[in-house]
């Protein structure tokens, strides 16, 4: 029985991560995200799109690899929340009719909002699978959700069990032991797996050329503390951004505002969607106001305009993204006016694409022009650094390598590693493409 991995998105870019695997004559799909890049500017012309066009656009994955196969494909699994691994799923899943999309509670539950959002009803059956939990697909598959930690809550690493051994795909994890929400990664199942005979591992690239291990998510908690109790604030307005779907750093967050005697308000849409769907999961309780609408939004503001120094305001914004409640704040679109002296937290990194880097420049500019205070970099990664992945490949031996979730140099990082480790580029670390596929 021959397994053939099919590399359809997040090989050639940072974004739309889809991999089918094949084995005999099923199929399974792995994670079916957009690519968000190719999506602002857009704006709201990106709802009229249908799925081809978005194809072309290079915004979802391109899937012709699999224009043969798509009634032999069994289960669609997603990783975890990020759109870059989930957002795709209104848009293709009626391409596999035969497919049962498999996520954790809280992956199906975004999955669900975006499908709403967007006005899109998925026909295929869904199954809810907790972490550290597998399924049967069929008689050569089974599907094992390992959980792991992450920049959002209930991610897990995919084994796919075949008769001739694992598939492990661990597209995107860090290494967290001390997360402030959520359990530790199940490192006693990945070493399991090394006796279950590993034929690749697909792996998350992104830090690969960072030396070290990536520091916890307890570490961006100090620093927000550090922030936030260490800078004389009192009476100033403070707004802090972050990535929506961080909910752990929210938590910390929420909680750091009220110690600072402040009423916390998490302002914004997607703010909204993430959660607010974490809270009636019973993953975190906030017990803070969270706004989506914007009438809402306005009204609030006009009392905390009149008020900033009781107030803590959280929102959306941290890559300047126009439309954003930050950026809309900073171009007084919005009754709360920023102060000389406000404090304004960054609690994210600008992710380094040229439109973000521009977007942030620019909102920027702006607020120093109002006299606003910066705290940037206020963060640390989601994703594993060079020692983390070596841990993870030796831990797990597994017989091939395939980069994944990366642009050329940061699956090169990757490659230096394995070479390290005692692989061999086009022997057993295999350098793919979008629209590529390897036989193992
Ligand atoms: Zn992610």
């Amino acid at each position: 029985m021959e397994i053939e991995i099919f590399c359809l998105g997040g090989y050639t870019e940072i974004g739309k991560n889809m991999t089918a695997i094949k084995v005999g004559d099923e199929v399974v799909i792995l994670d079916m995200g957009i690519h968000l890049e190719k999506i602002i500017g857009y704006e709201e012309e990106i709802e009229k799109l249908n799925t081809s066009e978005l194809m072309k656009i290079g915004a979802i994955p391109n899937d012709k690899l699999l224009d043969k196969l798509k009634d032999k494909v069994k289960a669609i699994a997603i990783t975890h929340a990020h759109l870059d691994h989930s957002a795709a799923v209104p848009y293709m899943s009626k391409r596999y009719k035969n497919a049962t999309i498999m996520g954790t509670p809280y992956t199906i539950e975004i999955l669900n909002r975006i499908a709403e959002d967007k006005k899109i009803k998925i026909r295929n059956k869904v199954k809810v699978l907790n972490v550290n939990s597998s399924i049967k697909v069929s008689d050569n598959i089974k599907i094992e959700f390992i959980n792991m930690t992450h920049s959002t809550l209930q991610t897990v690493m995919i084994a796919v069990h075949t008769p001739k051994g694992v598939v492990l795909y661990a597209n995107d994890f860090k290494f967290d032991n001390n997360p402030t929400l959520g359990k530790k990664p199940n490192f006693k199942r990945l070493k399991e797996l090394e006796k279950e005979n590993v034929l690749a591992l697909i792996v998350d690239s992104t830090n690969a050329q960072i030396e070290g291990k990536t520091p916890s998510e307890k570490v961006a908690r100090e620093m927000l503390g550090d922030v936030l109790f260490g800078t004389e604030n009192h009476g100033k307005g403070i707004v802090v951004t972050t990535f929506s779907s961080q909910i752990a750093r929210l938590k910390s967050i929420v909680e750091f505002g009220k110690r600072l005697d402040r009423k916390v308000v998490l302002l914004g849409r997607s703010l909204f969607r993430y959660v607010t769907a974490a809270e009636k999961l019973k993953l975190v309780k906030m017990g803070v106001e969270v706004i989506g609408f914007k009438n809402l939004m306005r009204r609030k503001l006009q009392i905390i305009e009149r008020n900033r120094g009781k107030y803590m305001i959280v929102c959306t914004g941290n890559q300047g993204e126009p439309g954003s409640t930050l950026v809309r704040l900073a171009d007084d679109e919005l009754p709360f006016k920023f102060k000389g002296g406000d404090h304004v937290v960054f609690s994210c990194r600008t992710i380094p694409s040229p439109i973000n880097v521009r977007n942030r420049e620019e909102l920027e500019s702006k607020l120093k022009k109002k006299g606003a205070r910066l705290f940037k970099r206020i963060h640390q990664s989601g994703h594993a650094s060079k020692e983390d992945l070596r841990d993870l490949i030796e831990m797990t031996r597994p017989l091939n390598v395939i980069p994944a979730h990366g642009n050329k140099e940061q699956k090169e990082g990757l490659v230096e590693l394995c070479g390290e480790m005692g692989y061999d580029l086009g022997k057993n670390v295999h350098m793919m493409a979008n629209g590529k596929k390897l036989i193992i």
